[in-house]
């Protein structure tokens, strides 16, 4: 039996997936994956991933400049970012946040564009998905001044048990990628075994982190029933209850 399954963070228009893109949706239907949430991360990805939606209704994009890109692009993808968000063609803003690991981007910059981000979904009323990596406490300390009690994802989630607990605490949702399939993981999978089921979600953040069983190829939707079916073990349920436990959180968060 399919799982009902529902990829909330994949980058299908990125360079590395869309000259096999229809191969790889058809094998996400195949697989179970009946939704997809695109990021788009730059004009480019943006305008594919809007003509995009129209051929597949059942993919839908996100848009927002990555945390380590935001020095040099984040001025000039903001306002397509608004145009797009005000034409109705988004359901969320992002993957915005911080990234204190790389910092590719200056963090200053980087919290300065967490900021407008936080008021253009505040405006538009959509909700956030947020990379962070080792930066919680600035943004939950951000977060809690300029966007308290505003819905938003944590995604593709690697931080330790406390920091998961921040998350909850803040009423986000938790996304786990496929890093919890890898052997040396055990403290995401432990992160998994913690958050109820109702704050769960999961993505493959396609082309990147293929899980265990394809690790170095490049990742797809089609392989998210692999994430599904290790922590539905750690969690000591049934994969098909845990996959409709995720989709159904992710459809009520997304209003889909
Ligand atoms: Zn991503």
């Amino acid at each position: 039996m399919l799982l009902n399954l529902f990829d909330t963070h994949a980058h299908l228009t990125s360079e590395q997936i869309l000259p096999h893109l229809k191969a790889v949706l058809l094998r996400a239907e195949q697989s179970g994956v009946r939704k997809i949430v695109n990021i788009c991360t730059d004009p480019k990805t943006l305008e594919e991933g809007i003509a995009l939606s129209e051929q597949y209704p059942w993919v839908y994009n996100a848009a927002a400049t990555t945390p380590h890109d935001v020095e040099e692009e984040g001025e000039l993808f903001l306002p397509l970012v608004e145009k797009a968000a005000s034409d109705g063609k988004l359901i969320a803003i992002g993957e915005t946040g911080l990234d204190y690991f790389y910092e590719h981007s200056n963090k200053k910059v980087q919290q300065a564009f967490l900021l407008r981000y936080f008021s253009l979904a505040l405006t538009m009323k959509l909700p956030l998905i947020f990379h962070c990596r080792d930066a919680f406490a600035d943004l939950f300390a951000i977060a809690d001044n300029n966007y308290a009690a505003a819905p938003a994802i944590l995604h593709c989630f690697t931080g330790t048990l406390e920091e998961a607990k921040g998350v909850l605490d803040r009423g986000w949702y938790l996304s786990i990628s496929g890093i919890v399939t890898f052997k040396k993981s055990q403290g995401l999978r432990d992160v998994a075994k913690y958050v109820p089921l109702d704050r769960l979600l999961i993505e493959t953040d396609s082309p990147y982190l293929a899980p265990q069983s394809h690790r170095g190829e490049q990742n797809e939707p089609s392989f998210l029933s692999e994430t599904a079916e290790i922590i539905a073990g750690v969690k000591g349920i049934s994969p098909a209850e845990l996959a409709q436990g995720c989709t159904d959180n992710a459809s009520r968060f997304f209003q889909l």
